[in-house]
């Protein structure tokens, strides 16, 4: 002691300071405990306790299997004291156990301490709490993997499809090809025009493109043609992805098959519109027969033995008598012809009067008086027409039934907003109580005897197909006013 200079023991002051302040910085900063060999705790610093929730007391003397939680395998330790025993320093992230039994993870460090045979004789561990950290990696594998798994349905359950901004296709599943009868090859790189099957309009995909390329949802129902000339119907979502700036950059679409579907309405609404056909037969009858017998009657007069009068003056009538022969035998057959679905622009107001003609005998045969307001200024729209009629017919045919001893039955149409129109028809009938109003359009529900209970079903889904609603207001003993709603930009 006596050799040690003044200077030394300067140095050692100064190395004992640094080294306490260090010890500081340790304690505050991280998560300290030190074992013996054996791993028996024998220090812990406040931080330790904090994070286990033990008090120094309930920790001093036991080993690390007070903390441990049981995620990590056996192997796991073993190669852990492996390292450490052989003196060198382990690091590692482990998952404790805290007193309460909540988890928590720690980045750890262990090091150890060698005596003078370079054996260990105490190992100083560090950690920092990493659990933030950890909770944010398992939640990202979780979403990871919910979002795998929800890509695995879609791709199981629906045909999909990636396009590109231009639609120029980038990907297709199976189930793509297998409903279009394509090859993966044969469609990537193509356009969705390839299996367009020409029986949307212009407008239908002009609107389609205009709503996806706002990056917003669109939804529809597209009929679509396969590589072997077979037509097929798709249920469409088409979702736009949208880059930073919110422009799409590519188009997800998501289908499933409904040609089923669209088959068994389609035959629904034949049998149905050959059931009007039919029910209508004897009206038209009755309408062809008035004109007949007038044209007979100028015939046989101006064919007779001493006739004076000059035939000329005739011929306009005759051609007006036959004029409406025709334009009846025209709306009765186009009614009868089997159809196929056909969009086209039409102006409704032309359509409810043809209809209203054809069906005067009905009425007066009924004693009803059928009154029409037909705003002539219709924004025309595009819609298929002979769906459309049938709807009409069978609210016309629905309101004379509701009428057996006559009244008066208005037509309305208008246009409420640039982007509507309405078609009303008010009538004077026995009208619908509640409980019958709740079941309207439910296939087979009637209330008359001889009814077939189709008719609202079949005009319902005709309304729908055409993005329209059909509602009806009514009271018992009232009077019923059914009001279609059709939009002017439809599909
Ligand atoms: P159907 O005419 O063959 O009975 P619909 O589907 O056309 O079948 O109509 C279903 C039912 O709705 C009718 O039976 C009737 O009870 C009721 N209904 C429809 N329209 C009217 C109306 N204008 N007035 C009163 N009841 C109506
Ligand atoms: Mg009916």
């Amino acid at each position: 002691m006596l050799n040690i200079t003044g200077w030394a023991e300067e140095e050692l002051k100064h190395t004992l300071k640094e080294l306490a302040d260090l010890k500081f910085a340790l304690d505050a900063s991280s998560i300290v405990a030190i074992t013996d060999r054996r791993g028996i705790i024998k220090f812990v610093n406040e931080k330790f306790c904090e994070i286990s929730q033990y008090t120094t007391e309930e920790l001093l003397g036991q080993d690390h299997r007070i903390i441990n939680s049981g995620y990590h395998p056996p192997d796991f330790f073993k190669m852990m004291w492996k390292t450490i025993s052989k003196g060198e320093i382990w690091r590692g992230e482990i998952r404790n156990q805290a007193k309460d039994g909540t988890f928590y993870w720690v980045d750890t460090t262990i090091v150890p301490f060698l005596d003078d045979e370079g054996k260990p004789y105490q190992y100083v561990s560090i950690r920092s709490d990493i659990t933030k950290r950890k909770q944010a990696e398992e939640d990202l594998k979780m979403t990871m993997k919910q979002l795998a798994d929800l890509k695995y349905a879609i791709e199981e359950s629906s045909i999909v499809a990636i396009t590109d901004r231009q639609g120029t296709i980038q990907y297709v599943n199976d189930r793509f090809c297998m409903i279009s009868k394509y090859s993966r090859e044969e469609l990537i790189g193509q356009d969705h025009r390839i299996i367009n099957s020409g029986q949307h309009s212009k407008e239908f995909f002009r609107d389609l493109w205009k709503t996806i390329g706002q990056g917003k949802v669109w939804k529809g129902e597209i009929q679509n043609r396969a590589k072997d000339g077979a037509y097929y119907w798709v249920d469409t979502i088409i979702v736009p992805f949208l880059n930073e700036q919110g422009k799409p950059y590519q188009y997800v679409s998501i289908r499933s098959d409904i040609t089923e579907r669209k088959m068994s309405e389609e035959l629904l609404r034949n049998s149905e519109r050959l059931t009007i056909v039919s029910q209508l037969a004897a009206g038209v009858a009755h309408e062809i027969r008035n004109p007949l017998t007038a044209l007979k009657r100028i015939v046989r007069m101006l064919g007779g033995k001493n006739n004076l009068y000059d035939a000329t003056e005739y011929f306009p009538l005759i051609l007006s008598e036959l004029d409406r022969i025709e334009f009846i035998m025209n709306e009765y057959l186009m009614l009868a012809k089997p159809q196929v679905v056909k969009f086209a622009e039409k102006r409704v107001s032309y359509m409810l009067e043809s209809i209203v003609k054809l069906l005067t005998v009905h009425a007066s045969m009924n004693s009803i008086r059928v009154v029409t307001e037909l705003d002539p200024d219709l924004t025309i729209i595009n819609c298929d027409e002979n769906q459309l009629k049938q709807v009409f017919i069978n609210l016309i045919k629905n309101a004379f039934e509701a009428m057996p001893n006559g009244g008066k039955l208005l037509i309305q149409a208008q246009q409420p907003d640039p982007d509507h129109i309405l078609v009303r028809f008010v009538d004077e009938g026995v009208g619908i109580p509640e409980e019958v109003l709740a079941k309207l359009g439910e296939p087979f529900f009637t209330t008359k005897e001889k009814g077939t209970g189709l008719g609202l079903m079949v005009s319902f889904r005709i309304v729908e197909s055409h993005h329209g609603t059909l509602t009806f207001k009514s009271q018992s003993g009232q009077g019923t006013t059914a009001e279609i709603l059709l939009p002017v930009a439809n599909r």
